[in-house]
């Protein structure tokens, strides 16, 4: 009579989603946990201590922050807490997020106290080190490390007459050589600095559908430009020429970082803008500074103080080509 379907669920999710998550399941959903765990003939009464509700619990959070969340119960524990106290709690846009539980304000104080430790904590490794949201389409909080070991796997490398190497490329075979891939195409805009283009094989899998093209972004894919130059000019129309050899010839040098990343009046890489910071000079600025010189020292900090500390920035900063 049950509808429910937990073929997708291991033994270890189930006990986890009945003895951590009980507070949100309906009565006839938890019912149907226990029956299919005691139709894999396995007893909940093994998991019934606190050690058990803690590995559950830690369980459902990314593995960086288990030896955080242990402290965290260590302390509970000192303090009167068991497994009948239930915690409401999971991950949320990378953080540790708690909602609440049947607690003492004294619990709750120890677990907001460890939230924050929590979310000061590279989610992968459990590093304190440059710890930040890396800004993905999936939210994590991470170490400068992890955090630029991603951007380094969607580097463009070994970029030469022949071809190029790209190790997010789908199977063995992460090279590519120009007479592999087809109608290129620039996309430059205020919005999005970007190459499209085919390729003769499959080169990404998702979930079974094959596809074979790529595109490259401005600061997402370290060695953007040096592949853009290097582009054999067979492979592109004239008019896709004409386009390269504006988008290389408008670059300019920023006045805040120093890099030749400015396009179109703002910087790509540092995100400043010498025009948007001369027109609030104008506008705000002008009561608390003497003169444009003290402004642009400032936004020159700001700067370098991103660069030490936005993993982002300070990868692409250090590690990509830039045109004399
Ligand atoms: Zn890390
Ligand atoms: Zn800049």
């Amino acid at each position: 009579m049950s509808d429910f379907n937990f073929s997708h669920l291991s033994d270890t999710d189930l006990v986890d989603i009945i003895i951590v998550e009980h507070y949100r399941n309906e009565e006839d959903y938890q019912q149907a946990l226990l029956n299919e765990l005691k139709n894999r003939n396995i007893d909940i009464n093994r998991f019934n201590d606190d050690n058990s509700y803690i590995q559950s619990f830690i369980n459902g959070f990314p593995k960086g922050w288990s030896i955080e969340i242990k402290t965290m119960f260590n302390k509970l524990q000192v303090s009167g807490w068991n497994r009948s106290m239930h915690i409401e709690a999971k991950e949320k846009y990378g953080k540790f997020h708690f909602s609440g539980g049947n607690l003492s304000d004294k619990h709750i104080k120890i677990i907001e106290t460890h939230k924050e430790i929590i979310d000061e904590t590279c989610s992968r490794c459990g590093s304190k080190e440059y710890v930040s949201s890396n800004n993905g389409h999936w939210i994590e909080i991470l170490c400068r490390k992890c955090a630029q070991s991603d951007l380094v796997s969607k580097g463009i490398y070994n970029i030469s007459e022949q071809g190029f190497t790209y190790p997010e490329i789908d199977g063995t075979n992460k090279d590519l050589l120009w007479e592999n891939i087809s109608n290129l195409e620039f996309h430059f805009s205020e919005e999005q600095q970007s190459v499209t283009f085919d390729t003769d094989r499959v080169v990404k899998r998702y979930h079974g559908i094959e596809e074979s093209f790529l595109s490259f972004y401005l600061f997402e894919n370290l060695n953007f430009i040096k592949f853009l130059i290097t582009i054999p000019d067979h492979l592109l129309s004239s008019s896709e020429i004409e386009k390269r050899s504006h988008i290389t010839g408008a670059l300019k040098k920023c006045h805040f970082c120093d890099k030749k990343a400015v396009y179109s009046g703002t910087c790509r890489l540092c995100n400043e803008s010498l025009d948007d910071l001369l027109s609030n000079y104008r506008n705000n600025y002008m009561k608390y500074y003497n003169n444009i010189e003290n402004i642009m020292t400032d936004a020159r900090q700001s700067v370098q103080f991103y660069i030490e500390h936005n993993n982002e920035l300070n990868f692409f900063y250090h590690n990509d080509y830039f045109p004399e």
